[in-house]
């Protein structure tokens, strides 16, 4: 059972007292969001709903969902699914209490989500009622040599928009429902991922909203909401302007990042990487450290961008590298609002937020 008690807990104190920097955690499970409170996280920065997809008793559906070629095929599963996703939901706020939390919508590896086998397209050509000749068909359709760029993130949500209104549904419904019974509704932050255009923002966001509309004239009650997006990609990072003029917030996902600003499969970096330190080609790990001259210098483009249109946009950070010292400390001088990181990091990310108030944000002890 995590706690946080003792001489440590008083030193926690001390440093929530001088730090500036919010720390919240990624989570998407009940326990994920039950030690991240324990650690003393303020809020989930991130909840990747696709985790929650995989789960035996709804991969069927899931499947189904991705290899109907019909909308009425996929409205069919994700209707199966919505009971599972509005619980989620429906537990993570009432675990955060009114502490924000930040739902991110389907990012799915669309690879992961196909039938594998002979059993597994059996099953979900039984489910279409369809052959399994049409769902070997359908599975070479959709199969990608690169899905890390493929058709992952917003791209699926505006190909298949009822995946994202499920979604939406879901989060409003747990939402209103919680409102309706305590009189204290959560405000859901709904983050959009891989987004590279004001556009695709744009579409994403009538989405949610169109299903917001919809909740809570079925329901007869409002609940306030956000909407935003990860910054992930080097185009939103040079488009933040534009696409601050749409989203609520902007959340760094510096994984992403990382990755397409080197052009390196964060996948694979790992067999190359080591020597690259070692040579001194890179000072450290990338994935690890936020690189100030690649990564770093998007993160301060849109900062900059993003906060000429909003001044008060609110920005964090959801990447590994949000619970990594040194980045925390960049974090800190980039003038971000949070950071989130896994749950047991919370405390380095506590105690690293404060070193980084103490030293005005300047890296004093590299
Ligand atoms: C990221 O890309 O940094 C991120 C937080 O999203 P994910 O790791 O789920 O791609
Ligand atoms: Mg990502």
């Amino acid at each position: 059972e995590p706690q946080l008690s003792g001489d440590f807990a008083t030193l926690m104190g001390w440093a929530d007292k001088v730090r500036r920097l919010r720390v919240r955690a990624n989570a998407e499970t009940p326990l994920d969001a039950d030690t991240a409170r324990k650690f003393g996280a303020e809020g989930i920065g991130l909840c990747r709903t696709e985790h929650m997809f995989f789960d035996p008793d709804r991969i069927g559906a899931v499947r189904q969902m991705i290899m109907s070629e019909t909308e009425r095929g996929r409205r069919e599963a994700l209707a199966k699914l919505l009971p599972f996703q509005r619980k989620d939901f429906s537990e993570l706020f009432r675990i955060m209490a009114g502490l924000p939390v930040t739902i991110r919508l389907l990012d799915p590896p669309l690879h992961e989500f196909l039938p594998h086998g002979e059993a597994e397209i059996a099953e979900v050509a039984a489910a279409l009622g369809t052959d399994p000749e049409a769902m070997h068909r359908r599975a070479e359709e959709l199969s990608e040599a690169n899905p890390m760029l493929g058709h992952r993130g917003c791209r699926l949500g505006i190909s298949y928009p009822e995946i994202y209104e499920m979604q939406a549904r879901a989060i409003f419904e747990a939402a209103v429902a919680i409102g309706k019974e305590t009189g204290k509704a959560p405000v859901p932050e709904i983050m959009i991922p891989l987004v590279a255009t004001r556009r695709e923002l744009e579409i994403t966001k009538a989405q949610v909203d169109k299903v917001a509309q919809e909740v809570f004239a079925e329901s007869g009650y409002h609940v306030e909401y956000y909407v935003g997006t990860m910054i992930e990609l080097p185009r939103a990072a040079l488009t933040a302007d534009k696409i601050a003029e749409v989203g609520d917030f902007f959340s760094f996902g510096t994984n992403d990042l990382t990755q397409t600003t080197f052009g390196l499969s964060r996948d694979d970096a790992g067999k190359f990487l080591p020597l690259y330190v070692e040579k001194g080609i890179m000072p450290k790990d990338p994935f690890v450290s936020i690189d100030p001259e690649g990564v770093g210098a998007l993160v301060k483009i849109a900062t900059e961008k993003g906060r000429s249109v909003k001044p008060d946009l609110k920005l964090g950070i959801c990447g590994e590298h949000g619970g990594d010292p040194a980045s925390i400390m960049f974090c800190e001088e980039a003038g971000l609002d949070y950071v989130s990181c896994s749950p047991y990091r919370v405390p380095v990310a506590r105690l690293a937020a404060a070193q980084a108030a103490l030293s005005g944000g300047a890296d004093r002890t590299a």
